[in-house]
């Protein structure tokens, strides 16, 4: 048998990312989007050292886009809501590249999309494929999907379909993600209006007055724009959008009472996004037969240790890695066993540190976090065949 035929459900960060590192390494990769094109949706993706490192080995182009488009913080602050006391600091720029290989990259997720869709042949993705019912048999897997369009004889599928996976329900059985009780603001603003403000080319979390309550803020576009990320307890609100407008005055209102520092920033904005925040617990596998999961599909989390999109390009890099080689049904097995074994540790503890959202409040140890290499993580010996 030749190159494994593989078939992708999910054309975000961690399916481009996982069908970029699939294709160099010779195998047949399509991938399968719901989307009728690529949409600039979102806005901020945060790649800390880690996460750019696994980026900048699918090649340079993808590297150069990232850097290009991109803007370097300087550091990692923490401050205190009320009194602005800072309770760290990390040297990042130069310095985390220095000491981590890389260094954190704060960029639009449609340009980083973007990045990796245009490494990767755009032929090989299919678009208005809606992934709805899956099967594995001794023929392969097929997929099914909205328009009745069938894939059919895959050696092996990766579900990349993030937190609502249909694969993963296919896999493990149906369950909702659940909501956390915290909604999310994000806004945009030019920087002009609040270069003022001190370390304002850093990365600075605001921590609140419960851990649920923090206001992020970082350069965005090459420093042109800030990006203001506040996230609040809200029972009320249980609408999951990347599009869907939030009020500015609930937005200031939520944090009328941090510093003159914090609020300025949220005085700035002139638009507001809002959305719930969901999650799921770890998944004790991630794999099944000749299925398996990455990123949002299979450890979605909150974004409190801004590790999403880190997790899911982690992912697929070390997938790729284990089936380097891999040129039989017999042999995908074992690569995916291998798979999960170097990744469910790693994921689920970042999945479950996220969600305390005490991560760097008071210092603490980023190195095991961000010094973490994808591409040189030492790869369980192969069964022989
Ligand atoms: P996702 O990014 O969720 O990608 C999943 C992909 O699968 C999507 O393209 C989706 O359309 C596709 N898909 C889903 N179901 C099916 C199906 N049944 N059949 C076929 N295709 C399917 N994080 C941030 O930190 N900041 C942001 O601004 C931000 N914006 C986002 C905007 C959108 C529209 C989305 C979907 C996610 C956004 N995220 C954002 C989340 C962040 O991108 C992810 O947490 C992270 O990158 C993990 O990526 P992923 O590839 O695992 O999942």
């Amino acid at each position: 048998m030749g190159p494994l035929r593989i078939g992708i459900v999910g054309a975000g960060i961690g399916g481009l990312a996982a069908a970029n590192a699939l294709h160099q390494t010779g195998h047949d990769v399509t991938v399968f989007e719901q989307a009728r094109q690529f949409f600039r949706v979102g806005a901020d993706i945060n790649l800390t050292p880690n996460a750019v490192r696994a980026l900048d080995g699918l090649g340079p182009s993808i590297a150069q886009a990232a850097r290009a488009s991109g803007a370097r913080p300087t550091h990692r602050i923490s401050r205190m809501w009320d009194t602005g006391a800072e309770t760290s600091r990390l040297p990042m720029g130069d310095e985390a590249e220095r000491k981590y290989g890389a260094p954190q990259l704060t960029i639009h997720r449609a340009d980083l999309l973007a990045a990796l869709a245009e490494a990767f042949p755009l032929e090989r993705v299919r678009f208005d494929k809606r992934a709805e019912a899956i099967t594995a048999s001794d023929e392969g897997v097929s997929i099914r999907f909205r328009d009745q369009d069938e894939a059919t004889e895959l050696d092996l599928l990766i579900g990349a379909d993030g937190i609502h996976s249909v694969v993963r329900n296919a896999m493990f059985g149906a369950e909702s993600p659940r909501f956390t009780g915290v909604v999310a603001f994000r806004a945009v603003v030019p920087t002009e209006r609040v270069k003022d403000l001190p370390d304002i080319a850093a990365f600075t979390k605001w921590w609140g007055p419960s851990p649920e309550s923090q206001i992020v803020t970082f350069p965005l576009n090459q420093g042109r724009d800030t990006f203001i990320f506040a996230t609040t307890a809200q029972d009320s609100w249980h609408e999951e959008s990347w599009t869907t407008a939030g009020s500015v005055d609930e937005l200031r209102g939520f944090y009328a009472r941090f510093h003159p520092d914090a609020r300025a920033l949220l005085d700035a904005c002139d638009t507001v996004l809002k959305t719930a925040l969901y999650e799921r617990d770890p998944l004790p596998h991630w794999s099944k037969g000749p299925m398996t999961l990455l990123g949002d599909a299979c450890h979605p989390m909150m974004p409190f240790m801004a590790q999403g999109a880190g997790m899911a390009i982690e992912d697929a890099v070390v997938l790729a890695r284990n089936l380097a080689g891999a040129d039989s049904r017999s042999r995908v097995q074992a690569a995916l066993a291998r798979y999960e074994a170097m990744r469910i540790e790693r994921a689920s503890r970042i999945q479950i540190g996220s969600r305390g959202n005490q991560w760097l409040k008071t210092g603490g140890d980023a190195d095991w976090v961000y010094g973490y290499d994808a591409w040189k993580a030492a790869l369980p010996a192969a069964t022989p065949q």
